[in-house]
């Protein structure tokens, strides 16, 4: 890519340097006998610095899918933190639009710079312009959330090709497409992280799962590959993998049955919240993460165990 608006300057988190602590209330022979010790132990096998980031202000977050339900939480929880946050969502009638609108309306209200559009995560031209359109609105990128995703759960013997692409296009195309546009950003400044939402169904299946569970497995599969890729500059990639998560989308799609059989499953006995998803997020982007890539965390109350 042959962006010159993609600045190389290295960046970091505005950050407070750890340095000896002192121990609080220790009395006097207590604090010199650790010091001795850590005399004794030797500079080399101390650890870096501590780098502690002071929340996300002055840091750039795209979150896909950013109108409802998971991303929704996502979105704000940046903002409450002082990012300033780019979001897209797909338009598929009114109540899309209403929900970007308030979305944008509750960023405002935070004091946070916000863009959003539009955007169909399926198609490689629209996620293009829409992450330069964050770019020239807000500026630097650092943060990539790949949040949007859809089901379209049907038996694999009565799956039609729509149904199967719909899915596979959304979820895994999508996440792609935006971790390759906005990887430029990212490498230039040597610094970046990216999380994926992909599911527990990435990673054990059930019954008429077969585009999503291939969708979030592939998912899975990319959060790998980009952590190896995107390692050496300082970028982390990691996925969550939630259970079943009290989002609209589950409520009104998914049978009474199925979701009693979820809460069965879960050793906590209970469905997720879209806040126990976000919070494992924040948590990711935050440098007390720095040294997690490639990592797949479960948000399921131990619906996998
Ligand atoms: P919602 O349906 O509440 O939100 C989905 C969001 O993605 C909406 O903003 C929607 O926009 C957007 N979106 C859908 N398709 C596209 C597209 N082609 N291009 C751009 N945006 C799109 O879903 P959830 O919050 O429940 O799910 C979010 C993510 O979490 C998904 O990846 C899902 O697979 C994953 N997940 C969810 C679980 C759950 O139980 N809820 C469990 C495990 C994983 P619009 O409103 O305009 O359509």
């Amino acid at each position: 890519m042959t962006d010159d608006s993609i600045a190389s300057e290295k960046w970091r988190p505005d950050t407070q340097e750890g340095g000896t602590a002192e121990l609080p209330g220790a009395p006097g022979d207590v604090q010199e006998a650790v010091e001795a010790l850590l005399d004794e132990v030797g500079v080399d096998t101390q650890p870096e610095p501590y780098l502690e980031a002071s929340g996300l202000r002055g840091q750039i977050a795209i979150v896909t899918g950013g109108s409802s339900g998971i991303g929704r939480a996502v979105v704000l929880d940046l903002a409450r933190a002082g990012a300033d946050v780019a979001f897209c969502f797909l338009d598929d009638g009114a109540q899309s639009r209403l929900d970007a609108q308030s979305v944008a309306r509750e960023l405002r209200h935070l004091e946070v710079r916000c863009f959003f559009q539009a955007c169909d995560v399926r198609e490689s031209s629209e996620v293009k312009a829409f992450v330069r359109g964050a770019h020239e609105t807000l500026g630097n990128i650092h943060i990539l959330v790949n949040n949007a995703g859809i089901g379209r759960d049907r038996a694999l013997w009565h799956m039609a090709d729509h149904e199967w692409e719909a899915v596979v296009r959304t979820n895994l195309d999508g996440a792609f497409f935006f971790t390759r546009a906005v990887a430029p950003y990212l490498r230039a400044q040597e610094y970046g992280k990216i999380v994926n939402v992909a599911s527990v169904h990435g990673v054990r299946s059930e019954f008429g799962l077969c585009n999503y569970a291939a969708s979030k497995a592939g998912l899975i599969g990319l959060t790998k590959s980009a952590a190896v890729e995107l390692g050496p500059r300082n970028i982390n990639v990691n996925a969550v993998a939630p259970g079943y998560i009290r989002t609209t989308r589950l409520t009104d799609g998914v049978s009474p049955e199925v979701l009693d059989h979820a809460r069965e499953e879960s050793v906590l006995g209970r469905l997720g919240d879209p806040q126990d998803v976000s919070s494992t997020i924040m948590f990711l982007v935050s440098e007390a993460a720095r040294h997690i890539t490639g990592a797949v965390i479960p948000v399921d109350g131990g619906y996998l165990l």
